[in-house]
């Protein structure tokens, strides 16, 4: 690691329910790796999509994260308190240019993927892979639009490559997997992808270590960055934790909230998913320390 810039995590869950086994596994590898690299470990409550939470799930996730002893430095930042700055951002993309007004539907979007389909424009969605964006708006909304959402413009070369620390080397063509992404919804919320990096930036994270469910979102999140003119971050992508259905365990396929009354027993099955042994550590102390440990020997590179 390079000796200017001192190691900075999070951990950025969305209240959406309690902090599952699946939650836990990616809390821990993240608070590990940061207690491994002598950094800072943030907690950033993502809190901007008010549909999609649920009443006290911030503070029960808080609550959890205490009983288990991953603290966090500094107070937990909240993104529902920075939609200013998440404007800004916008406004600053759409100044030069990267960002524009689009005033498609979703079902004018999927019509006109039908139609490239059917022409043969786009090998990955023949695959029915991902759809990407089909540009419809690129060079300006068709006369009596109006505006409803608003899109990163993707630079001319838009084929992301990186090094992930679990994954490995990964390179996404975004301009043929995705297209031009939204930045702010038809709602009115900001995407995802714009707020987590306007507040990585703006907390100065190095390291960001999340479940692999995310994994897809990481080429377009570069690219942004990059655009937002900030230093591109260092990624490890650890496995989720799968459901009896075989999808990720979430709150839909009957997640339960993780009892942090025994706290050891919790952090030991989500370290055992991470590939490691058991710890004989019994005190939640003894087993943050030795846990730690193991983490700088294997997994800290
Ligand atoms: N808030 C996102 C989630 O809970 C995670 C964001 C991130 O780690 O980049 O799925």
């Amino acid at each position: 690691m390079s000796a200017r810039t001192a190691y900075v995590g999070r951990f950025a869950p969305s209240p959406t329910g309690p902090l599952h086994a699946g939650s836990i596994v990616a809390a821990l590898a993240s608070w590990l790796d940061a207690r491994a690299h002598h950094g800072r470990w943030l907690v950033r409550i993502e809190d901007i999509d008010k549909p999609r939470e649920q009443p006290g799930a911030a503070e029960s996730i808080l609550d959890t994260l205490r009983q288990l002893g991953l603290v966090w430095d500094d107070s937990p930042s909240w993104q529902s308190q920075r939609l200013e700055a998440y404007g800004a951002a916008l406004k600053s993309l759409v100044s030069r240019g990267m960002a524009y007004p689009c005033a498609c539907t979703r079902s004018e979007i999927a019509d006109s993927q039908q139609r490239s389909v059917a022409t043969g424009a786009s090998s990955q969605a023949v695959r029915g892979i991902e759809r990407p964006y089909p540009g419809t708006c690129r060079n300006g909304l068709a006369p009596g639009r109006t505006a409803r959402s608003w899109r990163f413009r993707l630079p001319d070369q838009a084929i992301v490559q990186f090094d992930d620390r679990w994954q490995g080397w990964q390179q996404q063509d975004v301009a043929n997997e995705v297209g031009d992404f939204v930045l702010q919804r038809a709602d009115g919320l900001f995407a995802y992808q714009l707020a987590v990096m306007v507040d990585d930036g703006a907390q100065g994270i190095t390291d960001v270590i999340r479940g692999a469910d995310l994994l897809g979102s990481t080429a377009r999140q570069r690219l942004l960055g990059r655009a937002l003119g900030l230093a591109d971050l260092r990624y490890m992508h650890v496995p989720v934790v799968l459901a009896a259905d075989g999808e990720k365990l979430s709150k839909q396929n009957g997640a339960l909230a993780v009892d942090a009354r025994h706290p050891v027993e919790v952090l030991d099955r989500a370290f055992g998913h991470l590939g490691f042994a058991r710890s004989a550590e019994s005190s939640l102390e003894g087993w943050l320390a030795d846990a730690t440990r193991r983490w700088a020997e294997f997994r800290s590179a």
